[in-house]
């Protein structure tokens, strides 16, 4: 696509900002319930295109898009006459009689670059924020899920305030042109590679970035003792693992630590739930392109690492399905366990104490996030203090991502800055200290000529 091409896509936008007319509550809450109104008359849409991107069950694509969506409408909808209330701040006495208050005003125009593995949610999450904080917003979703990217393109400009709203469709080069200009926020969802490249365009023109990125992220599986303990444990890591998008999720378990003596247990409890929960393929999402699959391909058939399956390694290269895999400690310098997995295979590392966890991971670059299954408190206590992630999950996966109180976000080269709920307006937002007094009092020793009773005060 030339740039003249994308200079008429985005016109206007800019002249739309500085109108003000996005600024105003009224308008705010209107797209908001507008983002409402696609999600719930296009779901049907929204399901077909998931389904031809990705193969995702509309099951799945409600809980993971069209229904997570929904309720971060309803809670921006639901706060957002809070949030954009000044914070009265306290003042020390030297500045007495003053006021001050933190009132929050939108950046500007912004631009979110989102990835294929959630195409419609992580492009319309950050995009809730954007609107709540009262910005216009640019959108480019990911070429690789090109019907999720075309639903976009043809409901947004339909459906929400096409002056303010955009959506840009394209790849790398697209991405780089887009990059070229100037944005006052970035929001990206992607690769650490592009992040990179993302963070460099930025600095350009001083731009603010979040990048919300990937990598490794552990789950710790201690031998735990109940039987009902250990049955949720491998509910809860199958899910994790496979039940969002087959293991391409950021926030996916990408392999375990686990103790030698523990190990094959738990790989028996972890066969007999994939076969509950998969009775039939079609329950899978699809690997997302010939590329991906081949990558995954790769890393399972390093012979060193062939030999370590104990579960799965079918793969259907036709209609792009990869099983559910388990391998038991693959060698740590092959690919599977140096790079992100992002696909449906589960490397076990196998520990003589569960505390080596803490030097495993703190040996590695800062994961997104670390989850243990664990009843241990003095495990879980060395967890929260000696070791840094995104976040940290006690016996469970995926939860924290849906929980709109809790900000959601990378550390290190998982990315950094944090959204949903709240803190996606705070994303948006910039926090203006407004100070207001009065010219009644004044006070000589704030001004030259200096003398000495000036300096006992
Ligand atoms: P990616 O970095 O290849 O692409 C992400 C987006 O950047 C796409 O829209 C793509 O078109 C665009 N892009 C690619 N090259 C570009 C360039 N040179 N200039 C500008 N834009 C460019 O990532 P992906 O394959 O879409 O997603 C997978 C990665 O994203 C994984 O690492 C995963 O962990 C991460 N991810 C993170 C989160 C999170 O919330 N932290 C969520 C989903 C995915």
């Amino acid at each position: 696509m030339e740039s003249v091409g994308l200079e008429s896509q985005l016109g206007g936008v800019r002249s739309c900002f500085k109108s003000g007319k996005t600024r105003s509550l009224s308008w705010r809450k209107s797209q908001l319930k507008a983002v409402m109104k696609l999600l719930q008359e296009k779901e049907n849409d929204i399901f077909v295109a998931l389904k031809e991107d990705l193969g995702k069950h509309p099951a799945e694509a409600f809980r993971d898009e069209v229904g997570f969506l929904i309720k971060s409408v309803d809670y921006h909808l639901e706060n957002l006459d809070k949030w954009v209330v000044p914070t009265k701040m306290q003042i020390p006495l030297a500045a007495f009689p003053t006021t001050a208050h933190i009132v929050q005003e939108p950046l500007g125009v912004v631009l979110i670059i989102s990835s294929w593995n959630f195409p419609i949610a992580l492009s319309l999450e950050p995009l809730l924020g954007a609107i709540s904080a009262g910005n216009a917003a640019v959108i480019k979703p990911s070429e690789l899920a090109p019907s999720s990217s075309a639903f976009l393109a043809t409901n947004i400009p339909i459906f929400l305030d096409k002056e303010a709203i955009k959506v840009i469709q394209g790849g790398p080069n697209i991405g780089e042109q887009l990059l070229e200009r100037r944005w006052d926020k970035i929001f990206f969802t992607g690769s650490t590679r592009v992040g990179r490249m993302v963070m460099t365009a930025a600095a350009k023109h001083l731009t603010p970035v979040c990048l919300e990125l990937g990598g490794k992220s552990p789950a710790i599986v201690d031998s735990l003792s109940g039987s009902r303990d250990r049955k949720v444990t491998a509910e809860r890591i199958v899910g994790g693992k496979w039940g969002a998008a087959n293991g391409q999720a950021c926030v996916g378990i990408d392999y375990l630590l686990v103790e030698e003596k523990f190990a094959p247990i738990l790989v028996e409890l972890l066969k007999a739930t994939i076969k509950k929960f998969y009775p039939n393929p079609e329950f899978v999402s699809k690997i997302i392109n010939k590329n991906h699959f081949q990558r995954l391909n790769n890393y399972m058939s390093d012979p060193s690492v062939a030999s370590s399956i104990v579960h799965g390694g079918c793969t259907d290269y036709e209609n792009m399905v990869i099983q559910p895999t388990i391998l038991v400690d693959p060698p740590l310098d092959a690919e599977i366990m140096t790079e992100e997995i992002f696909g449906p295979l589960l490397p076990i590392i196998t520990l003589k104490k569960i505390e080596d966890s803490i030097g495993f991971i703190r040996a590695r670059p800062k994961p997104l996030v670390i989850y243990a299954f664990t009843n241990n408190e003095s495990l879980k206590k060395r967890l929260v203090e000696e070791t840094s992630s995104g976040a940290l999950t006690f016996n469970d996966a995926l939860i924290q991502y849906i929980c709109d109180t809790v900000p959601f976000g990378g550390v290190g080269p998982s990315g950094f800055g944090k959204y949903h709920g709240k803190f996606s307006f705070d994303a948006f937002s910039h926090g203006k200290p407004v100070m207001r007094r009065s010219f009644l009092t004044e006070f000589s020793f704030r001004y030259p000529p200096w003398n000495q009773d000036k300096l006992q005060l």
